[in-house]
């Protein structure tokens, strides 16, 4: 099952705004460092807002430092996987309000689809890979 059958990204840039971004876990701020090609000293420096033992990318006018108006995401490889996974949230599957609240959200989904096929597809693509990345 391909994430495509579920949906396809218009690149609206929606899922990158607001004042708090995703955290990114060990792995994640290996490959963003990777990715930068810079220390990691550096890459926190620039990008990251280090609260306690969480870290999460900085925002800078309203959206993530990372989002560009015009070529979307400048980190796109090295990116955390949790925006990776987005829509495509395994919470859709505990409640139809997160389906509709997420499908509101991100003009991609196929809401087309319907909750209930929605689901059987989220259900076999989840079971095909433990991180679904989009
Ligand atoms: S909100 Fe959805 S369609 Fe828009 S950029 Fe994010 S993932 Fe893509
Ligand atoms: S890392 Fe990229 S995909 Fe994730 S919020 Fe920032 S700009 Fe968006």
């Amino acid at each position: 099952m391909e994430s495509s059958t579920l949906f396809k990204c218009t690149r609206c840039g929606y899922c990158c705004q607001g004042e708090t971004t995703v955290s990114l876990d060990d792995d994640d701020q290996r490959r963003m460092i990777a990715e930068l090609d810079m220390t990691r000293e550096e890459v926190a420096r620039r990008f990251w807002r280090i609260t306690g033992t969480v870290v999460q990318m900085k925002i800078a006018d309203g959206h993530c430092i990372f989002y560009d108006n015009d070529s979307g995401c400048r980190v796109h490889e090295g990116r955390p996987w949790r925006c990776g996974q987005w829509p495509l949230h395994p919470s859709i599957l505990e409640d139809e309000s997160n389906f509709t609240a997420i499908s509101e959200s991100c003009p991609g989904i196929r809401k087309e689809l319907g909750y209930d096929e929605f689901c059987r597809r989220l259900r076999h693509l989840l079971a095909d890979q433990q991180k679904v990345i989009c």
